[in-house]
């Protein structure tokens, strides 16, 4: 039954396992494969896109239950903007389908690759957190097997505390087989977006609060090599749908040849080259020159219109960017903190990685709400996620950092998100959730899970 044994990585190529990869094209096969598992000792670990940042989809030893083939949109009522899909179901086909008919997802990742099994699991946020809040938000119903062969229907109302902990549950709990959808109406293709400087943190962070009253979307890119009395500066894009009778060609604007990402720039270049280009300047001077070549061309304010997957999809315009940062890869560390506390932990996690000569090369803000999803990320506050080069050389300190940066977020009541961190410790996680939330957590793993048969290194990092 096993397609291949083979080493897996994290989309960041920082981390990698083996495992035994099985590829479902039917339920009967996620039975088979938690059958099997049971048989001969090992572990299960779902995966949809391996689109997560760290070991959320890495299973060291055991099988990898591959997902991606499970993709058919089983239904789509373009009058209710209702949709049903299986797990393998990417971003990319679920909006390739919707926009024509005048839909658009409610909450989407920075990249269209990820599925609908992963964006469940991972419980994703957009640049809209503040106001649509979660994935897990939008979801009607979904279907799951668990590891003991029963399937289970959940919604807000049926089999409450599972909807709630299956989503953002990281797998760990059972496999997503289907879920219903409910999409948001849109009036045109375009968006209309507010592109602004914020000089330094505090002004940064008060434009997430205050700087998007009319909109729907906010995110800020900062320069996490300002220092000093710039430190924290950056750019806000503060973006809204255009309401009815404001687009005069809605069919026009929201038909696919014109939201698809060209595959060229200047309309020669092939974008899937680009990250060679990029490779020279995955360095602290490069990135120190490109961040403030940013910020100076972000200094006229302006406005202006974009298509939505041109707006949320930005990272897709280079294909295999993150091959840019080498051999070691990259870690995102992204951090959650209660709007009182963010400015004075972040200023100190930019002053500390700047003294230690390990800047981020990116970093990206957002503004969220809390959620009632049992294993939630969100806070009433911000986020900030960095991107970080990592090396053989650069790996121990690299780790050592992030732990202090752990320190720092727990002692201003922030929280994880791991889609993302890749350092943080079962210690740390005990402290950020707390206690009850974990028993509770554990109880529901017994009740679905009694033979311990889904793991990943996630879950053996943060549970123990
Ligand atoms: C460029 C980029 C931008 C991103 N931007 C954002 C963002 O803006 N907001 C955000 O929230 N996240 C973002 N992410 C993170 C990403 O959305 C999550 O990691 C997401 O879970 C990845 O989906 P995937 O299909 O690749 O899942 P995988 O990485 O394959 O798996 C993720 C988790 O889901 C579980 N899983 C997968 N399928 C199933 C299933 N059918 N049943 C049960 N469990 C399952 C896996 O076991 C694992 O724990 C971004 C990632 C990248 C690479």
């Amino acid at each position: 039954m096993f397609n291949t044994f083979k080493r897996f990585e994290n989309f960041g190529h920082s981390l990698n396992a083996p495992g035994y990869r099985i590829l479902a094209r039917a339920t009967d096969d996620i039975r088979a494969a938690f059958d099997l598992a049971k048989k001969r000792g090992l572990t299960v670990a779902a995966r949809g896109a391996g689109r997560s940042y760290n070991d959320a989809s890495l299973n060291g030893g055991g099988i990898i239950l591959d997902l991606s083939a499970m993709n058919l949109i089983q239904s789509w009522n373009p009058a209710t903007g209702v949709v049903r899909a299986e797990p393998g179901v990417t971003l990319e086909q679920l909006w390739q389908k919707i926009e024509p008919d005048g839909w658009w997802p409610p909450v989407v990742s920075g990249t269209m690759k990820t599925t609908m099994g992963g964006c469940l699991s991972a419980n994703i946020h957009g640049k809209n957190n503040f106001k649509m809040g979660t994935f897990g938000e939008h979801v009607i119903e979904f279907s799951a097997i668990l590891p003991t062969g029963a399937e289970v229907t959940c919604s807000p109302k049926k089999n409450a505390d599972l909807f709630h902990a299956m989503i953002g549950g990281y797998g760990m709990l059972g496999i997503f087989t289907s879920v219903t959808l409910q999409m948001k109406r849109l009036h045109s293709g375009l968006l209309s977006v507010d592109a602004y400087p914020a000089p330094n943190l505090r002004r940064h962070l008060f434009a997430l609060q205050d700087g998007a009253p009319d909109h729907d979307y906010i995110v800020g890119w900062m320069d996490t090599f300002a220092g000093g009395s710039s430190l924290g500066r950056g750019q806000i894009h503060a973006a809204r749908h255009l309401r009815e009778g404001e687009d005069p060609k809605p069919q026009e604007t929201m038909k696919l040849t014109n939201q698809i990402l060209p595959p060229y720039i200047f309309g020669v270049f092939p974008k899937s080259l680009l990250h060679r280009f990029m490779k020279p300047f995955a360095n602290n001077i490069g990135w120190r020159m490109v961040n403030l070549a940013k910020y100076v061309a972000s200094l006229p304010k302006h406005t202006f219109r974009q298509s939505h997957a041109a707006f949320h999809f930005l990272l897709d315009y280079v294909p295999n960017w993150e091959l840019s940062y080498g051999r070691g890869g990259l870690i995102q560390y992204q951090s959650f903190l209660p709007k009182e506390t963010a400015e004075s932990a972040w200023a100190e996690m930019l002053s500390l990685s700047q003294k230690r000569g390990m800047p981020a090369f990116l970093g990206v803000t957002k503004r969220h709400r809390p959620d009632k999803f049992l294993l939630t990320h969100a806070v009433d506050g911000f986020s900030l996620a960095l991107d970080f080069k990592v090396t053989d050389a650069t790996r121990p300190q690299m780790r050592d950092m992030l732990q202090e940066f752990d320190r720092i977020v727990v002692a201003g009541g922030g929280r994880f998100y791991f889609a993302k961190n890749s350092e943080t410790t079962a210690e740390t996680a005990l402290a950020f959730y707390g206690e009850e939330t974990v028993k509770k957590f554990k109880r529901l793993k017994k009740r679905c899970d009694p033979n311990g048969l889904l793991e990943s290194d996630l879950y053996r990092r943060i549970f123990g």
